[in-house]
């Protein structure tokens, strides 16, 4: 694999780091805000403004109007001085997209890709990754690192696909990709992935188990702003607490799992092929696609009663499906919640989470940036 990543220690510096982190918190900043919110000299915040701009890590961008009628230079943070890579690894796609220092998506593509624990594959997957970073027209050298989003439990160096019974993934290691790719990368197990990119958005997470509707069902526990490591695996496996005995059968082999009913793919037939014509005939009033929908809410009720029982935190729903949801969604389904038990609280503790298409690759890229940026 080759070590293209740089070195971050220019920004780590204590005074620069510290510059740096409140022009990229701020947006906009003038030299003399900095100084007077780091309580630092003029000359010293000039001579830090002067390096991060000889290193293309900001820039002016226009002027403030003081009061004295004198015009003051606006500093801000390149956005885009660095960028990481995330991937997901699924059945039959590949994505990948390109996100910026802030975690905005400045690129994405996806490729018809069916998985198979092959070399070929793994080939493949390098030379579509690596297409793609030539794409966006950067310097090798800004590009920090390729997250590698897929369906299976990891062990806990995250080094090895441990289970992965949907993909078929098991036995799996990151030197299958890292010897294909340009660049430093890790794996990830894909809701963890989600998870992170939650918690990047909303900062003010401290408890909450996170729900991801997508084909697939998976979930992640956020304890503390992090997402919960477990005992043998990496992330949780909501997906197969058991929501009724002798149920529909899984694909893990045991019957009832959460997985079978509540996984969005539930919603799909031949008569709705995609989730997009699925919600658009439910919002038309189409009787058949709102029954399908009572119905998964009913479960989704079930299983999300119980999780919240357990917890007492709240519950963000993630995942492919959660840009159709409405708050109408959430408002029923916590009335369901509350008819179930009279623990439930009354005030609100489900929430639609951050919506973005490619939330699992956005989280998988996530761990470069934030390793970036400067911890002071
Ligand atoms: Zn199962």
């Amino acid at each position: 694999m080759a070590t293209k990543k740089k070195s971050v220690s220019d920004i780590q510096d204590n005074n620069l780091g510290r510059v740096y982190n409140l022009t990229y918190k701020s947006g906009r900043i003038s030299r003399t805000e900095i100084a007077r919110q780091l309580n630092l000299s003029l000359p010293t915040v000039s001579e830090n403004l002067k390096q991060l701009e000889q290193t293309h890590l900001i820039e002016r961008n226009g002027v403030f109007q003081s009061t004295g009628g004198r015009k003051s230079i606006a500093y801000t943070c390149v956005s885009n001085a660095r960028v990481a890579i995330g991937t997901q690894i699924s059945e039959h796609h590949i994505r990948i997209a390109a996100i910026d220092l802030f975690g905005r998506v400045i690129k994405r593509t996806s490729h018809e890709y069916p998985y198979v624990k092959s070399p070929e594959y793994y080939q493949q997957f390098g030379r579509f990754v690596n297409g793609f970073c030539q794409t966006l027209n950067i310097s090798s050298q800004r590009i920090l690192g390729v997250g590698i989003a897929i369906k299976g439990l990891l062990s806990h160096d995250s080094m090895t696909v441990m289970q992965g019974v949907r993909l078929g993934s098991a036995g799996v290691t990151l030197s299958d990709f890292a010897s294909h790719l340009d660049y430093p990368c890790h794996l990830v197990h894909d809701v963890e992935a989600a998870a992170e990119a939650e918690i990047w958005f909303s900062p003010q997470i401290v408890d909450a188990v996170y729900v991801s509707l997508s084909y697939d069902l998976g979930g992640a526990l956020i304890l503390q702003g992090q997402v919960h490591r477990g005992k043998e695996y990496r992330g949780g496996l909501l997906e197969h607490m058991c929501l009724y005995p002798n149920g529909r059968k899984c694909y893990c082999g045991n019957s009832g799992c959460v997985s079978t009913y509540c996984s969005a793919r539930v919603l799909l037939s031949e008569e709705f092929p995609t989730f997009e014509y699925y919600f658009q005939r439910l919002r038309d009033g189409d009787g058949k696609a709102a029954e399908i929908w009572t119905q998964y809410l009913s479960h989704l009720a079930v299983a999300l009663g119980s999780m919240h029982m357990l917890l007492d935190c709240d519950i963000i729903l993630g995942g492919s499906i959660v840009g159709f949801l409405t708050i109408e969604d959430i408002r029923i389904l916590q009335k369901l919640i509350r008819g179930q038990s009279i623990f439930a609280p009354a005030s609100d503790f489900i929430r639609i989470g951050h919506i973005e298409a490619d939330v699992f690759a956005c989280g998988a890229a996530l761990p470069y940036i934030r390793e970036f940026l400067p911890k002071h």
